[in-house]
């Protein structure tokens, strides 16, 4: 089964209002800047592809937890994510013994995947028999971060040369924190030297506005969904939600 929707979860954060007027009450002022060092925001990223993991676990000024290829039970209907840039009908040639065949990115997944069930039917460990998995099959991780961290993820990633992938999440991302903590996330630095950015970010802060009173009538312990996909263009359908306190 194709896996093509990812979903972005902020589930904890820091009540900045809260940690400001405690601060005061014992007497300590921070600037915006001594802000950013304090607080953690914690993100479920869920069915993200194992190319784009590997290029969010490179931030090493953050804390992970990703979901073990070791000790989940393969299944037909795992998922993987499939570039959009690649077309439906495309076929390539493969040959295996002799055999020439015309194959397109979804017969290569399921090849991959009757493979690696062959394998640990046949009594290889799920741990050696994952070597099999492609790239794009998907993963859940969860990725904590202090906001000077996120602000340095999102002007990396959030850029025109990052990847589609990536690049969705890390707007994804960025949009959950500017709903919670809009003082604490301005516009990004990267905006001065980006047309694209800058636009992006002014998207995001209009969505913002229009969402804000829906937010704050969400019930504490819900999900609210952020509809992003309304105001940009994404490379692949995210959905993002962020958990009322
Ligand atoms: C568009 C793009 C293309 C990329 N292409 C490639 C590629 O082709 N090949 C590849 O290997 N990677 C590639 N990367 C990944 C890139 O090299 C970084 O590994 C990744 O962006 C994480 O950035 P970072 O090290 O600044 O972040 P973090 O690891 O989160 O670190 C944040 C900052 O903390 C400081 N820091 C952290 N750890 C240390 C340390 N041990 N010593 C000193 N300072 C430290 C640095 O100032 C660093 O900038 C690419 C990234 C982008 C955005």
């Amino acid at each position: 089964m194709s896996h093509t929707t990812s979903k972005v979860i902020l589930f904890s954060y820091t009540n900045y209002p809260g940690l400001i007027t405690n601060l005061e009450r014992q007497g300590v002022k921070m600037s915006q800047e001594d802000l950013l060092r304090h607080g953690s925001f914690t993100f479920d990223l869920e069915g993200v592809s194992r190319a784009a993991s590997h290029q969010i676990v490179r931030h090493r000024i953050a804390s992970f937890s990703q979901q073990s290829q070791r000790y989940v039970k393969i299944t037909r209907s795992y998922g993987y994510l499939k570039p959009t840039g690649i077309p439906e009908d495309l076929k390539v040639p493969v040959e295996i013994h002799g055999h020439k065949l015309e194959v397109n990115f979804e017969d290569v997944m399921d090849l991959t995947r009757q493979a690696e069930e062959g394998f640990v039917a046949k009594g290889i460990k799920a741990e050696d028999s994952r070597y099999l998995r492609p790239n794009a099959a998907t993963t859940n991780i969860v990725m904590s971060m202090s906001p000077r961290q996120l602000i340095h993820f999102f002007n990396l990633r959030c850029a025109p040369d990052a990847q589609w992938e990536i690049r969705d999440l890390a707007w994804s991302m960025y949009a959950t924190v500017s709903l919670v903590a809009p003082t604490v996330f301005g516009p990004l630095p990267v905006a001065d030297e980006s047309e694209y950015v800058r636009k992006r970010v002014l998207l995001v802060k209009d969505l913002v506005e229009k969402q804000l009173g829906a937010f704050e009538k969400t019930l504490p312990g819900e999900l609210f969904h952020l509809d992003l996909q309304l105001y940009f263009d994404l490379g692949h359908p995210v959905e993002s939600f962020v958990r009322r306190y």
